[in-house]
């Protein structure tokens, strides 16, 4: 008789983990509490308009390549992935806005024309976080790297890069102060500040010019529904609607869940819910295994909130670039506004075309304002802030979230999607692909890999596969 594993969650992580574990043999059932697949990443229908509820872009298109390879699928068929030749443009209102392009030629040639000198900085920048980016890459397809595997692919000589803040590595790369800040803007737009960024982040400029930054047409949301149909013809079976309540334990090893109305039992949980699977979901055997630190540890670790989001319609074809940030003060941080009518005209529906604004709020500020300071801070971005609106003929607000909507439409652990990602967290706090205090419980997800992109949501559920099929003694 095959093995049972039950899936908490079907986003982008307990997906991959399903198709992987249902490929090797597994009856495989996901216990999801929304009415489709995606989580975070899934798309949306909005007056005619087709959005993408979270991501925008995809930056890490190797990572997404290497998990879809892992389950047969060839990544090139299933998607039509479009590279984007203007992908953004940082702007703090009051000099001109410093853009990346595709093309570091061009990037480059621009900021020489503006900073003499500038140019040849920031190639030889390109060279050496590229270089760094082609040793460490593999790391993050290994759920735990071990001595041998830094010292196989030379990533040795980039411990002292890896133990850096994302600020040092910007500061050493002698760009101006407006490039620097472009350079980060990833960190600024996850509300977080460079100094405690992990310096993996300054890698993300040498990856767009390189592989580039991609959009697949249909949106983001078209990853998980690629996911979803390769899920269900492996013979995965999906439960809609139904909220896991418990992650059952006796002796410290699970022995199923607990739904709504009934207990299923299972070899093995795959937990797809994050934080929330030490913090909320373990019954008290589950608890009673964790030490009193680890449980410390897990409330005490910073969390991400999503922010508040507007999806717009706005009148006109929007131009290039396709995301446009807007620094403001420390206080205020970073709005983003995403206009993929740029990358597919034919978005457009008599004239409109679908936009998308997101500022990023810090989750001590969201939790402690409550549903009033959220809405505050949402009404003044949208309604008050003009640097956006004056881009178009005309705008309509379709649809906006505040973080508790995000934490209630999305089931997300304190309103959060994840804990925050800075350097102490990447290199030693990552949520363990497998429990290391309870047997047969495997989490995958954002929280258990180096950045909470899609792709490397997609990698963390092959990982945290893989680490059960070892477990069982299948293998690879
Ligand atoms: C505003 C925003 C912008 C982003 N931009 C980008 C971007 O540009 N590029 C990029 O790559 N990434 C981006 N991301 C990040 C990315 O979307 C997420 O990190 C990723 O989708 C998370 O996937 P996951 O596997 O962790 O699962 P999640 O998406 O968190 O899904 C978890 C699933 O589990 C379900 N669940 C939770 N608890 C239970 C329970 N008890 N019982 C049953 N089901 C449960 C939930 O309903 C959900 O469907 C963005 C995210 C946000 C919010």
């Amino acid at each position: 008789m095959n093995r049972r594993v039950v899936i908490i969650g079907a986003g982008i992580g307990g997906l991959t983990s399903a198709i992987r574990l249902a490929q090797c043999g597994w009856r495989v059932t996901i216990v999801e509490a929304r009415s489709h697949a995606g989580g975070l990443a899934a798309g949306f229908d909005l007056e005619g308009f087709r959005f993408d509820a979270g991501p925008y872009v995809l930056l890490d298109r190797l990572g997404l390549d290497w998990a879809f390879q892992q389950l047969g699928i060839v990544l090139d068929r299933a998607l039509e992935l479009k590279r984007i030749p203007e992908i953004y443009q940082v702007s703090d209102g009051s000099t001109p806005p410093v853009s990346i392009y595709d093309s570091g030629a061009r990037t480059a040639a621009e900021f020489e024309t503006r900073w003499p000198g500038s140019g040849e900085h920031y190639r030889c920048f390109i060279d050496r976080m590229d270089a760094t980016y082609q040793r460490l890459q593999p790391m993050q397809w290994t759920s735990h790297p071990r001595l041998l595997d830094i010292v196989r692919h030379g990533a040795w000589r980039d411990v002292p890069f890896m133990l850096r803040s994302l600020a040092a590595v910007l500061k050493s790369s002698r760009l101006p102060e407006a490039v620097v800040q472009a350079l980060g803007i990833w960190t600024h737009v996850a509300g977080q500040l460079a100094d405690t960024a992990p310096s993996p982040l300054a890698l993300v400029t040498s990856v767009i010019h390189r592989v580039g930054a991609c959009y697949p047409h249909g949106g983001i949301g078209m990853i998980p529904e690629v996911l979803f149909n390769a899920a269900t013809l492996a013979g995965v079976d999906f439960r809609w609607g139904t909220k896991v309540r418990r992650i059952c334990c006796t002796n410290r090893a699970v022995t199923g869940v607990e739904v709504d109305t009934e207990t299923l039992a299972a070899d093995a949980v795959v937990s797809n819910a994050g934080l929330a699977t030490y913090s909320t979901l373990l019954d008290e055997n589950g608890q009673a295994a964790l030490s009193a630190r680890t449980r410390r540890y897990f409330a005490r670790l910073p969390l991400q909130s999503p922010g508040v989001c507007a999806y717009l319609a706005v009148k006109g074809q929007p131009k290039p670039p396709y995301l446009r940030f807007r620094l403001l003060n420390e206080l205020d941080g970073c709005r983003l506004l995403i206009t993929p009518g740029v990358i597919d005209s034919s978005l457009e529906k008599n004239g409109w075309y679908p936009a998308r604004l997101i500022a990023p709020m810090a989750h001590h500020r969201a939790e402690s304002g409550g549903l009033a300071g959220q809405s505050d801070f949402l009404h003044r971005v949208v309604e008050k802030e003009r640097w956006w609106r004056d881009l178009f003929d005309d705008v309509r607000v379709l649809q906006t979230r505040i973080p508790n909507a995000w934490g209630r439409h999305f089931n997300l652990h304190q309103n959060s999607m994840n804990p925050v990602m800075t350097s102490r967290f990447m290199l030693t706090g990552r949520v363990a692909h497998r429990s290391p205090w309870i047997r047969n419980l495997y989490v995958a997800g954002s929280a258990t890999h180096p950045g909470q992109w899609v792709s490397f949501c997609a990698v963390s559920g092959i990982l945290a596969a893989n680490r059960l099929l070892a477990d069982v003694g299948v293998r690879k």
